[in-house]
């Protein structure tokens, strides 16, 4: 009988386990890949990730190998922000670390807390009493299939949870994605820092130095735009880039050169799914998810995983009722993340609003501004002060910039 088993090992999954295995509990964590093993990510992490992987002690090995960037050239249809949020947690710099280098890094870091880490294996149903979850009927590659118990099971298992399903976790707050994605590595390329550029035709181009010399280069549009993108990526892929960042488009093809497959991915909806219940709860995609567009999902992720770790320590040591731990553990994330989910919602359509324009613009002219805007779009500015009336009154008065018309009265 374990205190928790968490099905899915990546980012939610493995820490969750480690900060649970650090403070004396029994932790099953199964995945059903084995590591390293890579996933469809364009890994941007924030610097506030960064600050969990810091306190944890796990920082320098999750980004081994992986350069930082200092800059971020972000456009959104002609409007061009240069430059890098403030200091967040005493993070002048990120980094876009390789997935399978990452998650393999966590991983380990639980086996090493003492978490039973098991790879190689699937869940493939709950174990009930009465209402209540109870454990795992789960399958080590072709072996037979095996039951673990435990108080708590945690479903880390990604936007298509499996323990969401089976415990029948509603969504609320759900809005269909958006765009798709093709995404690759490319050596050859000596871009400096980060670029992520929104064009006027609903697509978008990304770009950022990763592991082992490579640059991820990415394109994203609207999911109408599907069938016919795929009929030639290469030439569509090249098109995106063109028309939002000519200036890239040349170094592309004349010195880049592509090491890795296209990966291509049609966006999951957005969604917070009901996250708590006798004997389970979700973390990671499993219970919130939103438009990769503002790169948040795996530094939400290490951020819920530490929530829930204090919240489960609470619940199993008796300090807290174990299900009143885990309501608040919900509550706190929802509040956490609603700004973030409001603001990703609002620009991952590939339009802005009249309003959001006006007000884009006028940041962008201002240095201190640009800066209080990679401060929120890495989480470290929260969208209150961004967008407080007297801030973005002063914003407009010494850019001399209007407002549009809804805030102006
Ligand atoms: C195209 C794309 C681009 C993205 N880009 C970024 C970005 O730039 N920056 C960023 O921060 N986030 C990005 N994200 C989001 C980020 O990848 C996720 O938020 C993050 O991976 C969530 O971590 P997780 O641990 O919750 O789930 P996952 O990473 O999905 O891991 C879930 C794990 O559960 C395991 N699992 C599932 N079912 C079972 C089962 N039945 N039994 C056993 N194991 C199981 C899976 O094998 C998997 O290893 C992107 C997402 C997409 C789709």
């Amino acid at each position: 009988m374990y205190d928790v088993i968490v099905v899915g090992a990546r980012v939610a999954g493995s820490p969750l386990a480690m900060l649970l295995a650090r403070r004396g509990h029994d932790v099953l964590v199964v995945d059903r890949a084995s590591f390293p093993s890579d996933t469809v990510s364009s890994h941007f992490m924030q610097q506030t990730g960064l600050a969990r992987l810091r306190e944890w002690g796990i920082l320098d090995r999750a980004l081994a190998g992986c350069p930082p960037f200092r800059n971020i050239t972000l456009t959104y249809t002609g409007i061009e922000f240069d430059g890098f949020a403030d200091p967040i947690d005493g993070f002048t710099e990120t980094y876009a670390p390789r997935r399978t280098s990452f998650d393999a890094a966590l991983v380990d870091a639980a086996r090493e807390a003492g978490a039973d880490v098991r790879e190689n294996t699937a869940v493939e149903d709950l174990l009930w009493e009465g209402d209540r979850v109870v454990g795992i009927r789960a399958r080590e590659g072709d072996g037979p299939a095996y039951e673990a118990r435990a108080r708590v099971v945690v479903g880390a298992d990604g936007a298509n949870s499996i323990v969401a399903d089976k415990v029948g976790a509603e969504m609320y707050d759900r809005h269909p994605g958006g765009c798709f994605i093709y995404y690759s590595y490319f050596s050859g390329l000596d871009w400096t820092g980060a670029h992520h550029r929104t064009g006027f035709g609903h697509e978008q181009m990304g770009a950022w130095p990763t592991n082992d010399g490579l640059t991820l280069v990415a394109t994203m549009a609207r999911r109408e735009k599907l069938r016919s993108y795929r009929r030639d990526v290469e030439d569509n892929v090249a098109g995106t880039i063109s028309r939002c960042a000519p200036e890239l488009v040349e170094e592309l093809r004349d010195t880049g050169v592509r090491e890795e497959r296209w990966r291509p991915m049609v966006y999951p909806d957005n969604y917070y799914r009901r996250s708590a219940g006798a004997g389970w709860a979700l973390v990671g995609d499993a219970g919130y998810h939103k438009d990769p567009f503002t790169g948040q999902g795996m530094s939400d992720a290490l951020k819920h995983a530490g929530l829930l770790a204090d919240r489960l320590h609470a619940g199993l040591s008796g300090e807290q009722d174990l299900e009143a731990a885990l309501a608040a553990y919900v509550r706190e994330r929802d509040e956490r993340t609603h700004h973030t989910f409001r603001f990703t919602l609002a620009i991952s359509e590939l339009e802005l609003s009249a309003e959001w324009d006006a007000i884009f613009r006028a940041a962008a002219a201002s240095p201190e501004y640009t800066r209080k805007f990679f401060g929120m779009v890495a989480g470290g500015v929260p969208g209150e002060e961004f967008f407080a009336p007297d801030n973005l009154a002063w914003l407009f008065e010494t850019t001399g910039m209007s407002p549009a018309p809804a805030l102006a009265g």
